[in-house]
């Protein structure tokens, strides 16, 4: 069975640091291939205490659509849980050069515990297990290098679209059945560059994906009670 389990909905630094919503990030199962996104502070304590048990050892992969802590903190202990403490080397690894590269937040040791390291790049498409994805743009005005995901199945296709200011035509990059859209801001602010409910409002009503996901909630969106908005 497919199944997008999400291992919290924090984003951004207050939630995050309050753990006013966990921030684990997401587990996907699609077409036997399971996937870990972005696993923020807590990722390997939630997988360890879902119901049921999400066991690192079943990852096929881990993906960091960007470097920022909320999405990249507990890559190296999955790394080490996904590859039995290194000793069964296996999974692939999927991140922004910048997360490599320049300061990284991926620990050089645990590098050698995975089949490979792979650098996300604009208009990429990889494989792993049984699935393709595909990384079509690079978020401007993020910080840091910065991807959304398409992930392609037999059957479904699910698309992330991780942190970003809004920019024309963003929605045409995301197409899929399933859409998973990190709202932070309840209101636009050009300070925080982050997409607002105002951004998703304008994404769903172009795309009209069959199913839309509103995750990674700062403060401003949790006080004006998501499930309302969601509404
Ligand atoms: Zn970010």
């Amino acid at each position: 069975m497919s199944r997008v389990k999400f291992l919290g909905t924090a984003g951004a630094r207050f939630v995050v640091m309050s753990q006013l919503r966990k921030s684990g990030g997401i587990w996907l199962t699609l077409d036997k291939t399971n996937i870990l996104v972005d696993p923020g502070p807590g990722s390997l304590v939630r997988c360890l205490s879902s119901k049921p048990r999400l066991n690192p050892r079943d990852l096929d992969g881990i993906i960091l659509s960007h470097r920022h802590l909320d999405h990249s903190n507990d890559v190296n202990i999955m790394i080490e849980a996904m590859t039995n403490g290194g000793f069964d080397r296996r999974g692939v690894v999927f991140a922004p050069s910048d997360a490599i590269d320049t300061d990284p937040v991926i620990l050089k040791y645990v590098r050698d515990y995975v089949e490979k390291v792979e650098v996300l790049k604009e208009k990429g498409t990889y494989n792993l297990g049984n699935i393709s994805f595909s990384t079509p743009v690079k978020h401007l005005h993020h910080g840091v290098e910065t991807y959304g995901i398409n992930f392609y199945g037999k059957d479904i296709s699910v698309s992330y679209i991780s942190d970003t200011t809004y920019f024309d035509g963003i929605e045409s990059y995301y197409n899929g059945d399933v859409l998973i859209l990190n709202v932070v801001r309840l209101k636009k602010s050009d300070k925080i560059q982050h997409l607002s409910l105002e951004d998703a409002e304008k994404i769903i009503s172009r795309n009209k994906p069959k199913l839309t996901v509103l995750t990674h909630f700062g403060m401003t969106m949790i006080k004006a009670k998501p499930w309302e908005l969601a509404k």
